[in-house]
């Protein structure tokens, strides 16, 4: 009797092979790039998609960001219907935009529209690195600028995620003009006293890095989040010298005055409010 349980149990146990411990069941458990822990997605969903283990933090997408944001139900989304050309008639540009647009059922890289954070009325634009790496086209940019431009008509203040990187290649120099046109943008912006609180997250290089989003009266970052124009190895090419290890990192930034604050995930939107509130009470007082 004893023999047939042990059999039994035999029978049962499996070792499993190194390629499906190595395996993880889609969409159930998430892996850490950082530090490899693995854990069940609900329990990174509740974490703000932060590792609990090291203090990783996972992208987020667009929707998921707005939501961890704005507050419920007071999103009303801007130009949704802009949609990318091919100006260039670059080899499976299309193909490629529109299978992006499958996958994250979004119509660009960015999201923008208003809604209330903490109450206080605000434009909100994000960006989705999902959707071509987050390159900034000529709807994105566009979409920016509009998002700018109704915040300077309805003085509400202006929060831009960003996550991008860089310019898009595909629409060439008219990606380029992006910059101007974002920018330009913003310092209307500036000259009717709105603030604008620019967020990068990670990544944000490139053509964004080089324009709006270091454009902030106030510049947050999140933890670790990879800030830069060029990668690491043309700029030591270019430059001959070995780059410290934290190069690039919101950290070093933040170290070297480029940016105002690093903020954990979990506290982002407190601090988002509490510049929001600062911000109206300050204007309220002024008026
Ligand atoms: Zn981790």
């Amino acid at each position: 009797m004893l023999k047939d349980l042990f059999k039994k149990q035999k029978k049962y146990a499996t070792i499993p092979s190194e390629q499906a411990k190595r395996e993880i069941p889609e969409g159930i458990m998430q892996k850490c790039p950082r530090c490899g822990t693995i854990g069940f997605s609900k329990e990174l969903e509740k974490n703000l998609k932060v590792c609990k283990s090291c203090g990783y933090h996972f992208s987020l997408s667009a929707p998921e960001r707005i939501q961890l944001t704005v507050d419920e139900g007071r999103f009303f989304e801007y130009d949704k219907d802009l949609l990318s050309e091919d100006p260039l008639s670059f080899p499976n540009y299309p193909e490629k935009v529109k299978r992006d647009m499958e996958k994250t059922e979004l119509n660009e890289a960015v999201v923008t529209g208003e809604g209330t954070v903490g109450g206080y009325p605000s434009v909100v634009g994000v960006m989705d690195s999902r959707f071509r790496m987050g390159s900034m086209g000529s709807v994105v940019g566009e979409k920016i600028a509009r998002a700018a431009e109704r915040a300077a008509t309805k003085k509400y203040p202006l929060i831009l995620f960003s996550a991008s990187g860089g310019a898009r290649m595909q629409e060439g120099v008219l990606s380029l003009m992006q910059m101007a046109k974002t920018s330009a943008a913003l310092e209307r912006l500036h000259r009717e006293k709105v603030l604008f609180i620019s967020v990068l997250t990670n990544p944000t290089t490139g053509g964004v890095s080089a324009s709006f989003s270091s454009l902030g009266d106030i510049n947050i970052a999140e933890p670790e989040a990879l800030i830069g124009f060029a990668g690491r190895r043309v700029i030591e090419q270019t430059v001959r010298q070995k780059l410290p290890e934290d190069f690039q990192t919101a950290e070093f930034l933040l170290k070297h005055g480029q940016l105002d604050q690093v903020v954990h995930r979990s506290e982002l939107r407190d601090t988002l409010i509490q510049l929001l509130d600062l911000h109206w009470s300050g204007r309220e007082n002024h008026e």
